[in-house]
């Protein structure tokens, strides 16, 4: 086999395998797969209500799949093997598995009385990772790296919305996560400043990050990502491409949703 045909043996960033989630009656992940690629880019777009925010919650651990597992890097979260069975880890064995990947929220969801600086520097102060001199040097690298070197000391209430969201990508940077979540993470802010958070983001992806986000930002997601999927009613209807699943979608459902948001 030559090189040009090798495969990546290396586990899978994120494997969702059969997960069932439901939040009484109601069915809200029904038997979701998906595999992300070390370095992948994958964009999860969807209607309201369709189980986006709870498959990344799932992926991150905040929510318990009834069944199916999640793995980060080949290895289960929330359970470890005990013999045949699967043993539910400890909280903090969880918290320390949760460390490995980063999670932007679409509120930002900022430390209000932390600065700017100390709102990046405080998860690998408190995990133990960093010395807070470390940590704080390590902060004022990915502030810059998001632009807002200057704001180090401001308090998240002076900045607008999109440096918010800049200073809570350059925190989730902070724990150097295999993954970042997204969860619409500029459905929360006016248009104009939507660019300058959608710039940080490709920058991310572009550097080989491996990145899952849910955003509605179709033209966006043509731009960056190797792969889109489409959920609809707690399942993935289809997956591919972007100029597949955008431009020749298969499902009457994705065409529908694409009329809509495009
Ligand atoms: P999306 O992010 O695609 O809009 P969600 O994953 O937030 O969808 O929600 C999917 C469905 O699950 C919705 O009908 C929502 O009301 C319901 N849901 C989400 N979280 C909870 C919860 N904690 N308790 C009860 N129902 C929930
Ligand atoms: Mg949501």
């Amino acid at each position: 086999m030559t090189t040009a045909e090798a495969v990546d043996v290396r586990p899978a960033a994120v494997e969702v395998h059969a997960v069932h989630k439901w939040f009484g009656a109601q069915h809200v992940l029904d038997g979701v797969e998906l595999t992300v690629r070390p370095g992948e880019v994958t964009v999860v777009l969807g209607p309201s209500g369709s189980g986006k925010s709870t498959l990344l919650r799932v992926i991150n651990h905040l929510e318990k799949p009834e069944a199916g597992h999640v793995s980060l890097n080949g290895e289960p979260i929330g359970v470890r093997r005990h013999g045949e069975r699967l043993k539910e880890l400890s909280e903090r064995a969880i918290l320390a598995q949760r460390g490995r990947i980063g999670f932007v929220f679409q509120n930002f969801n900022l430390f209000p009385h932390l600065s700017v600086l100390d709102n990046v520097a405080a998860a690998p102060v408190a995990t133990g990772k960093l010395t807070k001199p470390e940590a704080q040097a390590l902060a004022r690298d990915l502030l810059g790296r998001v632009g807002l070197a200057d704001k180090a000391d401001a308090y998240p209430r002076q900045l607008s919305g999109g440096q918010q969201q800049r200073v809570a990508i350059a925190r989730a940077l902070a724990l150097r996560p295999g993954v970042i979540l997204f969860d619409e993470p500029t459905s929360a802010l006016d248009p104009e400043l939507v660019g300058e958070v959608l710039a940080v983001i490709k920058d991310l992806a572009r550097s080989g990050t491996t990145l899952v986000i849910v955003t509605h930002e179709i033209g966006f997601a043509r731009e960056i990502a190797d792969r889109v999927v489409f959920m609809d009613e707690g399942r993935i209807v289809e997956q591919g491409p972007p100029a597949q699943v955008l431009d020749h979608p298969e499902h009457d459902r994705t065409r529908d949703f694409l009329s809509k948001v495009l």
